[in-house]
């Protein structure tokens, strides 16, 4: 099997009939980029930037975080680069952010929620990757969107950035900005979200949790719970069908986008992206090859 695999390195991401997918690699940290490349990823679906603060004693500065970015960027060597904005809090718990202890943590203060109020800190890291545009194919995406304001004064804090780069003579490049589609809201209103998104980004690991009301944590849960359950196929389904209408494209980037049992329905679906663990790219091109699709 191993052999069947790296003979696929170098091939194409397309079905028999010529449906070609992009199939990209999930990151979290810049030496990541190695595995992608060995297993030929097209691209990086989804770079979770938290490493950068989860490994630091203090808050990572602009030119810290700028440094990895464009090191990434650089690696991949012009291929697309998607960069998932700061998603701390739930599980992902950091010292100097002096974070109170919830007791619902999943379903309180995190990712984008946190951003919005700490705007100072959230402008450090847009601005980060903004100036790391100007060395390769960055894209941005915000975590956790349950409403179309959310987007709004997400992408006005970025327009902020770029301003305050602008002044400062700073060059980046016009980036895409997507919507990572991972609570049952954002699916509910993806049509709206899609008038102002240039894509999604399907993360299907936290929108199992919110659709299926299943701790992802919780080991107890593990056997009880289909990945495969028909809501979170249909939400899949509703938000690829409210992208295309708004003309966008979009992806998954969560666990289930690897499953190749689903690979067949989610081209169904017209799932545009799939983007999975670097040691999986390979095993997921063998199975786009093989349908008719
Ligand atoms: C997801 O929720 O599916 C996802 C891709 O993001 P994370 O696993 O980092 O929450
Ligand atoms: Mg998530």
């Amino acid at each position: 099997k191993e052999r069947r695999l790296k003979e696929l390195k170098g091939k194409e991401s397309i079905t028999k009939s010529g449906r070609k997918v992009n199939l990209y690699a999930n990151i979290g940290n810049v030496a990541d980029t190695g595995k992608v490349l060995q297993n030929d990823g097209e691209g990086i679906g989804l770079f979770r930037s938290e490493f950068l603060y989860l490994e630091a004693k203090d808050f990572p500065t602009e030119e810290e975080q700028f440094t990895a970015y464009k090191a990434v960027a650089e690696n991949m060597a012009g291929k697309k680069v998607i960069i998932r904005t700061l998603d701390i809090g739930a599980d992902k718990q950091v010292d100097y952010f002096h974070l109170e202890k919830e007791e619902n943590p999943a379903l309180g203060y995190r990712a984008i929620r946190i951003c919005l109020k700490e705007q100072e800190m959230f402008k450090t890291q847009l601005r980060a990757i903004l100036r790391a545009s100007a060395f390769g194919n960055i894209s941005i995406m915000f975590p956790m969107i349950v409403s179309v304001e959310e987007l709004r004064q997400a992408k006005e804090l970025l327009e902020e950035a770029k301003r305050e780069l602008e002044e400062g003579g700073i060059p980046f490049k016009e980036i895409e900005t997507g919507v990572m589609i991972e609570t049952p809201a954002a699916v509910i209103i993806s049509d709206e979200l899609g008038k102002e998104a240039d894509f999604f980004s399907i993360g299907t690991n936290d929108l199992t949790q919110y659709t299926l009301a299943a701790d992802r944590q919780n080991p107890m849960l593990d056997e009880s719970m289909n990945p495969r359950h028909p809501a979170v196929l249909k939400m899949i389904e509703m938000t690829a069908e409210s992208a295309h209408r708004n003309h966008i494209w979009v992806g998954i980037c969560g666990e289930l986008g690897a499953d190749i049992e689903l690979t067949e329905t989610f081209l169904k679906y017209g799932i545009d992206e799939l983007s999975v663990s670097p040691s999986r790219i390979l095993e997921v091109r063998e199975k786009i090859r093989s349908l008719e699709y």
